[in-house]
């Protein structure tokens, strides 16, 4: 079995929410986000993830014409 790039995902991760202990595990991450019907913090730009909105109404906002 493969393990898990935690590290390696950790540095590219932009998440500022830092209590987070899906931090750097991805798949967790995004199941968590998907059963809330959000997208996870690399889906977003620096300012709005900070606003902690991962909704995907406001990512689609974010690229409507
Ligand atoms: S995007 Fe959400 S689940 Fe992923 S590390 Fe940040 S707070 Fe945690």
């Amino acid at each position: 079995m493969r393990e898990c790039n935690v590290n390696r995902n950790l540095k590219r991760c932009n998440c500022s929410y830092e209590p987070c202990s899906r931090k750097g595990i991805c798949c967790e991450c995004i199941a968590y986000h998907r059963s809330n019907g959000e997208l996870p913090a690399c889906y977003f730009p620096e300012d709005v993830e900070r606003t902690y909105d991962r909704s995907i109404a406001r990512f689609i906002s974010l690229y409507k014409g």
